[in-house]
């Protein structure tokens, strides 16, 4: 059976890294499609890992060779997701999470209407700007940015099959677990179990049953 294709967006800081790195830990059969990148590298960062960091020339030439299900310009940098590496995780059987904005969301959706759509919704904007604040990463002109390009992200929210509120970590963790595992059980991703279970309801077999 194929893995799902699972879309987590948020705005920067929303929290989908640290959400992400707890289902990975603990849902089996998940992998995480790498994404590649121009935005430079921040400290910490692993290329191959993080992300696969490219020059502009580079990123062009993977769009003209049709490498990218989707790719998106966001906070001023590009970003794409390749069609191998979800092919590759979905056919071995494993859900795949894409961790994309929501324009790249968009497209998905568009090319792949089975996708799981996620939003994760930071519980105020002070919060938002607290953490991202606080994580440090960007400079005082891309955290900026990234504030005010928040305001139409999460006003996009309604486009996305579920939201996972990122108030109480443990919570929101164990929802987007929920999320994951319930998208498992629906019965048009079981239909090969149930015919094999059914197979063996045969009428033919009432009359040996010795009661
Ligand atoms: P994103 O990947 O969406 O940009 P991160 O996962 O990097 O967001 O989270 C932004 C910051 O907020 C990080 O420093 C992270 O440790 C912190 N954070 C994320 N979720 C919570 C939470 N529920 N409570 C407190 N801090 C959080
Ligand atoms: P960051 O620079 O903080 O790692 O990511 C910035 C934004 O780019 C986040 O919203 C993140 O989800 C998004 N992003 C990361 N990879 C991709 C991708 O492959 N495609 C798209 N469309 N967005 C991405």
């Amino acid at each position: 059976m194929k893995g799902n294709l699972i879309i987590i967006s948020s705005p920067s800081g929303g929290g989908k890294g640290t959400l992400i790195k707890e289902v990975l830990r603990t849902v089996p059969d998940v992998a995480y499609s790498i994404s590649f990148t121009t935005r430079q590298m921040r400290d910490g960062e692993v290329n191959g890992k993080d992300y696969f960091f490219i020059s502009r020339a580079e990123f062009e030439r993977l769009v003209e060779k049709g490498e990218f299900l989707e790719y998106a310009k966001v906070h001023g940098n590009f970003y794409g997701t390749t069609i191998e590496q979800i092919k590759h995780e979905t056919e071995l059987g494993r859900d795949i999470i894409l961790e994309i904005d929501v324009q790249g969301a968009a497209s998905v959706r568009a090319k792949v209407p089975e996708a799981v759509s996620i939003f994760i919704l930071p519980p105020s904007f002070e919060v938002l700007q607290n953490r991202l604040v606080n994580r440090a990463t960007e400079k005082k002109a891309d955290l900026k940015l990234r504030l005010q390009n928040s305001i139409v992200e999460v006003r996009r929210n309604k486009e996305f099959e579920y939201i996972v509120v990122n108030d109480n970590l443990a919570r929101a963790t164990s929802d987007l677990q929920s999320i994951i595992l319930a998208e498992r059980l629906k019965w048009i991703r079981q239909i090969e179990t149930v015919r094999v279970i059914l197979d063996s309801f045969d009428t033919s077999k009432i009359d040996n049953i010795g009661v």
